[in-house]
């Protein structure tokens, strides 16, 4: 088995972090300056049997539309047309008119993962519950994924989980 799986979201949420971790080597630019990704950056990784192809996309900028802000966009919204599975990450507890705009644009027939990253920035995990049920609200997610980028059993999890959608 064979998937395309995006991983879309605002500048700065951890993006390219995950790529990389997902992926297993430094493929993907991570910094704190947003706009790092220009390009669609994309990596593989086969876990028993099954083949993942992970595509990294450029932030999308919606408060300043730039001539280079709308070629990212573009970017991103042309990787969303092929993919068999779209990560949707956020920061875990937060969600700005900015990743709602991100979020009006997730193809509606295409399974939409929400991840809910920096997960280790949130100190009660039950202060998240209100939150997920926010985001339950907003989007017919099919799986919520509370986790870190940075660590590496929360990624290995993420594998099982994206595996029945490929
Ligand atoms: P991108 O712009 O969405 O690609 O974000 P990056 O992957 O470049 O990450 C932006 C910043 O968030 C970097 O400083 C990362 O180290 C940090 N970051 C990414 N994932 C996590 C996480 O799970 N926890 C914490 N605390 N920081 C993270
Ligand atoms: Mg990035």
């Amino acid at each position: 088995r064979c998937g395309l799986i995006a991983i879309v979201g605002q500048p700065n949420v951890g993006k390219s972090t995950l790529m990389n971790a997902l992926v297993g080597q430094k493929i993907s630019i991570t910094s704190k300056k947003a706009q790092t990704t220009r390009h669609r950056i994309t990596g593989v990784r086969t876990v028993d049997e099954a083949q993942f192809v992970f595509v990294d996309t450029p932030g999308f900028q919606m408060k300043h539309a730039t001539a280079l802000n709308r070629t990212l966009n573009r970017t991103v919204q042309s990787t969303l047309g092929d993919v068999d599975i779209v990560l949707f990450l956020v920061e875990a507890g937060r969600f700005s008119p900015a990743d709602a705009k991100v979020l009006a644009l997730m193809p509606a027939h295409k399974p939409v993962v929400l991840i809910a990253n920096k997960l280790d920035n949130i100190h009660r995990r039950a202060d998240l519950l209100p939150w997920l049920q926010q985001m339950q609200q907003r989007h017919a997610f099919a799986e919520f994924v509370p986790m870190s980028a940075t660590k590496r059993a929360d990624v290995d999890r993420l594998f099982g989980i994206l595996k029945p959608y490929l």
